[in-house]
């Protein structure tokens, strides 16, 4: 029988429960300052290929790539994003809110410290490494 490959995601391994975690209002604070600063969104996610056009266009030009690489750079593929379970059990005391709504998925951003959502991005996007072992 083949071996199957072990994969192994360089990145954050989660909070553990006695870790400290951002409370309402910091997350509000915080992801006022993604949108304000840092180019968090698009403001109505969608899943559909062309969506958002302006946004990811802007994006693109900011992160020196084109719309189509733009739009590969989500949340969910960021080195800085978390959505273990632990750390979703840690979300969940974050009532939901407006910024969730059709945004897909939570994780945690370890950059900025608020929830951020799996079909968003922003400009401190960076790529999470991803390495295989025989
Ligand atoms: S740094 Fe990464 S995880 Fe944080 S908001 Fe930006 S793209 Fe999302």
């Amino acid at each position: 029988m083949m071996k199957k490959p072990m994969m192994i995601i360089e990145g954050f391994a989660g909070l553990r429960e006695s870790e400290p975690f951002i409370t309402t209002a910091e997350n509000k604070k915080n992801t006022k300052v993604v949108i304000d600063d840092w180019m968090l969104g698009p403001k109505n996610p969608s899943n559909e290929r062309d969506a958002n056009p302006e946004y990811w266009i802007a994006l693109g030009k900011a992160m020196q790539v084109d719309e189509t690489e733009a739009r590969r750079r989500r949340c969910s593929n960021c080195e800085y994003y978390d959505n273990s379970t632990m750390t979703q059990a840690k979300m969940d005391k974050i009532p939901w809110n407006q910024w969730d709504v059709d945004a897909g998925f939570r994780g945690y951003c370890h950059k900025f410290e608020f929830v951020c959502h799996d079909l968003r991005s922003c400009q401190a996007w960076e790529e999470r490494e991803f390495e295989f072992e025989d």
